[in-house]
């Protein structure tokens, strides 16, 4: 393989990007001026190397904690839980959202070997125990996974008493994603969250 097919083929590794599109970005990368492409691959690089998981939520960040954990004006004790960084990005986006999050890295997916051991949920229990957390949202996805995963947890958290467990009341036909929700939405599912008492 020449090293423009090979170009072209890298290019497809990124998300939504087809044949037509791989190659206009290799045109383009041949094309372009040589500081734009060293900045593209310096950045690419730099996010490889620096970014890590933040050690309490697990947003991406180059410091121990992220910007959200480590601001003392967020309410600390209301924890939102999200499957996906994009999602935390999303509601983030959207503002109003004053507390703090956690990311657990997808939902459960037994056939796909998605197991609870492979999500952060171990994280999330080492957390109600050793922090003061008043209220956890479940903010997962509304979909089967989604709702599969929310149980789980509901399953695990309902044994801490002094811990409310909420769900956004998200007017969203099931089987979307909160990705593709409006920040309108998102406010208002957060805002009027309900607390489950079981399922
Ligand atoms: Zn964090």
């Amino acid at each position: 393989m020449n090293i423009i097919d090979e170009l072209k083929e890298a290019f497809k590794i990124l998300p939504g990007v087809g044949n037509r599109t791989a190659q206009r970005f290799t045109f383009y990368a041949i094309k372009a001026d040589k500081e734009s492409i060293e900045r593209l691959s310096r950045l690419l690089n730099e996010v490889k190397e620096k970014i890590h998981p933040c050690k309490i939520c697990g947003n991406p960040t180059t410091e121990e904690l992220c910007s959200i954990c480590s601001d003392s004006d967020r309410d600390h004790s209301t924890v939102l839980i999200v499957e996906n960084i994009e999602d935390l990005y999303q509601i983030e986006t959207a503002g109003k959202y004053r507390g703090v999050y956690h990311i657990l890295g997808g939902h459960l997916a037994p056939l796909e070997n998605i197991t609870p051991e492979k999500l952060r949920i171990k994280e999330l229990i080492e957390r109600v125990e050793s922090s003061k957390i008043d209220e956890v949202i479940l903010a997962l996805n509304p979909n089967t996974a989604g709702e599969v995963t929310s149980i789980y947890l509901y399953d695990l958290l309902k044994k801490y008493k002094n811990i409310k467990i909420t769900k956004p009341s998200i007017g969203l036909p099931y089987g979307s994603t909160i990705h593709y929700l409006d920040n309108y939405t998102i406010i208002q599912g957060i805002n009027e969250r309900k607390e489950i008492k079981g399922y």
